[in-house]
């Protein structure tokens, strides 16, 4: 847990956000800005800053965002219709929140 990490504060139940799914690796919540008609963050409890950040210790946390991801957009309806996993690395690749999160992007055209 870092201070002053807002999604550390988000996973560790320390604000009102409403998680679509949880466990002991992560949690799920829709973003507060969507940029797509779904927006879900899949965010790992534990603090790693970035993609950079990434050794192989942590290689079972990553690889579970992506299933929980898959899951997450069956469970949102946009499987069949399609949808983007992304992951923003460091200022000049988008990220502003400095605590790695997948995003599950998705719904223009639900089946
Ligand atoms: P990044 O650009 O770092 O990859 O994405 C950060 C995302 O977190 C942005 O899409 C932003 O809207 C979202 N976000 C920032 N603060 C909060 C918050 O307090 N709650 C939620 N639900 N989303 C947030
Ligand atoms: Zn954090």
């Amino acid at each position: 847990m870092e201070q002053g990490c807002i999604f550390c504060d988000i996973v560790n139940g320390k604000t009102e956000t409403k998680f679509l799914y949880e466990d002991d690796i992560l949690a799920v919540f829709r973003d507060i800005n969507p940029h797509a008609p779904v927006h879900l963050l899949i965010v790992p409890k534990k603090h790693i800053r970035s993609v950079n950040d990434l050794s192989g210790e942590n290689k079972d946390i990553v690889s579970h965002m992506i299933m929980v991801g898959k899951d997450m957009a069956l469970q949102e309806n946009v499987n069949i219709s399609g949808y983007k996993l992304l992951l923003n690395v460091e200022k000049g690749g988008g990220q502003v929140i400095f605590h790695i999160h997948l995003h599950l992007l998705g719904g223009w055209e639900r089946k």
